[in-house]
């Protein structure tokens, strides 16, 4: 166990959590970051959609008051195994939110993958809370609504994404209407430098090995067609009330300086590591303070080059869609993420290939009405629309 620096109050710094999604990549980093800590924080909340043994597994060691296995059918194996360990355990899409919305937890790990992640964490904002965001897709899909509900409900948002912690860690202590532009930083995924006529072989076991971050699946698809880093210009545009114009990407394929800001005098902050999500999202739990750890240290002469480039929007296309997804604003964003949901599964299944994401994105947001003001209900029912149309692109 890694003993807190002496400044730190335990007493003020305790912090009950709820984790959204603890089965996933990020939600186990997580729960390795409680373990280290373990008087600075508990668990409260875990919560997974299908994996029941993981699950069992956490909670037995968590010991949280409340788990939530959304799939039903698991229902009855969570509830048995956990038996006389006085937790509660709930199942479906329901409790996620009544969950989310109770009073037992400080701050809530959002790491629930997906749009499905939306719906707990806007019950959490209505009350009020703290969040760690991990789930980019909460403001891709509902940034404008995010932003207003967090200032009339006096939320709090703390980025998990490690571009987003980047850009918050540079900008703590600074007047945000001193930024000029921020830069996104992206490694480029596992094709940067092909093209077109190499990319349309490319099959669902290439696109997964990513080159510096351990990641899942989707994530890594999405790293590798360059979505990733067009969700998270819209992700950055909401976090921090960004004009359009102002979010720039930079390739950098060693992944050391995780985004910078750029400052209307000239000077511009980075900040930097080594690739591990485990750095955002301690810093995110424990903000305002920085914990002490004995992760591997990032080392200025192991690294003599640090190179950057443009992306290539042409070959990469979903970059490009994004961005305009994001200038167009309204229900845009709503669309492209869906569509892209849609086809990253179709690849992964290999019933699409590589570059046929793109098409079938770039078809859903032609195709689906432009909405310029949606309400929530308009966004739900604008991600149903735009997962059945983008299904029939190519069944
Ligand atoms: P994973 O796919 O690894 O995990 C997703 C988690 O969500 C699992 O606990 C999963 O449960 C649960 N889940 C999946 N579908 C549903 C659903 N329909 N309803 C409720 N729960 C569901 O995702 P990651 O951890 O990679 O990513 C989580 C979020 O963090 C994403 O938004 C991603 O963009 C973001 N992020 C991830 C990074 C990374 O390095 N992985 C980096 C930065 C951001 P089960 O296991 O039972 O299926
Ligand atoms: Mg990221």
């Amino acid at each position: 166990m890694i003993v807190p620096d002496k400044g730190i109050k335990l007493q003020n710094m305790q912090k009950r959590i709820a984790l959204f999604g603890s089965t996933g990549s990020i939600g186990q980093q997580a729960l390795e970051v409680v373990k280290s800590y373990p008087e600075l924080f508990t668990i409260k909340v875990l919560t997974a959609h299908s994996n029941a043994d993981l699950l069992i597994e956490q909670s037995k060691s968590f010991r949280p008051n409340m788990v939530v296995i959304v799939d039903d059918k698991h229902y009855q194996k969570v509830n048995e195994a956990l038996s006389g360990l006085n937790i509660k355990v709930f199942s479906g899409e329901r409790a996620l939110t009544e969950v989310a919305a109770m009073d037992h937890y400080d701050i809530m790990l959002a790491a629930i993958v997906g749009y499905a992640g939306l719906a707990s964490t806007w019950a959490a904002i209505q009350q009020g809370k703290t969040i760690a965001l991990a789930n980019k897709e909460t403001l891709v899909v509902a940034g404008d609504l995010v932003s207003e509900a967090v200032i009339a409900n006096k939320a709090r948002i703390i980025p998990v994404d490690s571009e987003h912690s980047a850009l918050f860690q540079c900008l703590v202590g600074e007047n945000p209407n001193h930024i000029e532009k921020i830069t996104l930083t992206a490694s480029g995924g596992p094709f940067l430098g092909k093209k077109p006529n190499f990319l349309i072989n490319v099959k669902k076991d290439h696109s997964l090995q990513h080159p510096n971050w351990t990641m899942w699946a989707i994530i890594t698809i999405d790293s590798a067609s360059l979505m990733n880093i067009g969700l998270e210009m819209i992700e950055a545009k909401w976090l921090f009330g960004l004009r359009n114009e102002q979010i720039e990407v930079i390739i950098h394929p060693q992944s050391i300086v995780h985004s910078l800001v750029h400052f209307q005098d000239g000077s511009v902050k980075a900040q930097m590591g080594l690739p591990d999500m485990k750095l955002p999202i301690q810093y995110a739990l424990a903000f305002p303070e920085r914990l002490p750890n004995n992760h591997k240290r990032y080392e200025l002469k192991n690294f003599p080059s640090l190179t950057f480039e443009v992306a290539d929007t042409k070959t990469f296309r979903n970059l490009a869609l994004a961005k305009e997804a994001m200038f167009r604003g309204g229900n845009a964003p709503c669309v492209l993420n869906a569509a892209n949901e849609i086809v990253v599964e179709a690849f992964l299944k290999n019933k699409i290939g590589f570059l046929e994401m793109s098409d079938i994105i770039e078809k859903c947001l032609e195709t689906i009405p432009f909405l310029e003001r949606p309400c929530m209900d308009d966004y739900v029912a604008c991600d149903t629309e735009t997962r059945k149309l983008a299904l029939t692109l190519y069944k």
